[in-house]
């Protein structure tokens, strides 16, 4: 395994796009775990009612369970509700359940509404001796407030891209938000990494897309490409990334390397606007 270098304070990045089917849980948990078996502590926090993350990471979320609905709308602290993954021994992940469909509504009406996730991760990280050095939020499809609070939270956003027709389509409604965000709720905030997903090399049109992507944010998008691949979308089934199912193939190798992308080019820098 490579050696990464770990970064001196926790990272915390956002997995956001509004569209569904591009490959944001599927990158979360993948780089997840890439940074994981690197030797990172590492958390994920499924924020999508359907929760695939936590599918995907082993871990129960049954609508039973407490699960990160019950930090959002009832103040438990994080700590009561993270699990570690059956994938990783420093992988965690706090779970979604369904519940999680109605804090949208629910949050609408709460004090706070939009810090609520930060206030409640900040408190877990504080309170943790040896704290994580990554934190990856996977957003549900919308721009509502579980999103809101993922980038209030978050200091990094990752958009995930799926190279085919539509892909730049929606992204200036995103970029806007983001910059609302930042002007308003959370100056720190930065966009920080595009990966380009689900790439299919034999067709001209992933490649333009690919090369329209990267004229656009030069200094934002990964050089690492995922690639269209089987064992990716096989591997949630057996509650392992595709790393852990099948650490040869295509999918492993390029989610390994935007992982050491991501990690050597470490956290943007914040300007000091005073
Ligand atoms: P999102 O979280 O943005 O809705 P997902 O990560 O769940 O997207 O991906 C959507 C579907 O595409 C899933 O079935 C997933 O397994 C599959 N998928 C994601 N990335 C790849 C890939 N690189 N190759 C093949 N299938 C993929
Ligand atoms: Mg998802």
């Amino acid at each position: 395994e490579a050696v990464l270098p770990l970064p001196p304070q926790t990272r915390v990045l956002t997995i956001s796009n509004q569209k569904g089917g591009v490959g944001k849980t599927t990158s979360a948990v993948n780089l997840a775990a890439a940074l994981a078996r690197s030797g990172a502590r590492v958390l994920v926090i499924d924020l999508d009612p359907q929760g695939n993350a936590s599918t995907a990471l082993g871990v129960d979320h049954q609508s039973e369970q407490q699960s990160v609905y019950e930090v959002l709308v009832s103040d438990l602290p994080l700590s009561a509700v993270v699990r570690p993954s059956t994938e990783h021994e420093h992988l965690d992940c706090v779970p979604a359940t369904i519940h999680l469909a109605g804090a949208e509504i629910e949050l609408v009406s709460m004090v706070a509404r939009e810090q609520r996730l930060r206030r409640a991760l900040d408190r877990h990280l504080e309170s943790m001796t040896e704290p994580y050095h990554y934190v990856f939020i996977d957003c549900p499809p919308s721009l509502g407030l579980l999103t809101i609070n993922a980038f209030v939270a978050a200091r990094e956003v990752l958009i995930p891209i799926q190279c085919e027709y539509y892909a730049l389509e929606g992204l200036s409604q995103l970029l806007s938000n983001i910059e609302l965000i930042e002007k308003h709720l959370n100056p720190t905030l930065r966009l920080s990494t595009i990966l380009l997903t689900m790439y299919d090399s034999r067709t001209n049109l992933a490649q333009q897309v690919a090369q329209e992507v990267r004229d656009h944010f030069p200094g934002q998008t990964l050089q690492t490409i995922i690639p269209r691949s089987v064992r990716v979308s096989e591997a949630p089934s057996y509650g392992q990334s595709v790393i852990t199912y099948d650490y040869g193939s295509s999918g492993s190798l390029s989610y390994r390397e935007a992982a050491a992308e991501i990690a050597r080019r470490g956290a943007p820098e914040i300007e000091e606007s005073n």
